[in-house]
């Protein structure tokens, strides 16, 4: 199974966050999630970097 690892980053701080895998064939394009940041104290969007 091809799973990538990848790193998800809060849209509001822009900081990283999060790593995670994904499956490319289950999740294709950019991945996003809503998450919470703990710079922010909240729950922001999460979008997949390289
Ligand atoms: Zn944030």
């Amino acid at each position: 199974m091809p799973r990538d690892l990848i790193t998800l980053a809060c849209t509001e701080c822009k900081r990283r966050t999060y790593t995670s895998t994904k499956n490319k064939r289950l999740t294709p394009g950019r991945f996003e999630i809503k998450k919470y940041c703990r710079f922010d104290r909240k729950h922001t969007v999460h979008r997949e970097t390289r």
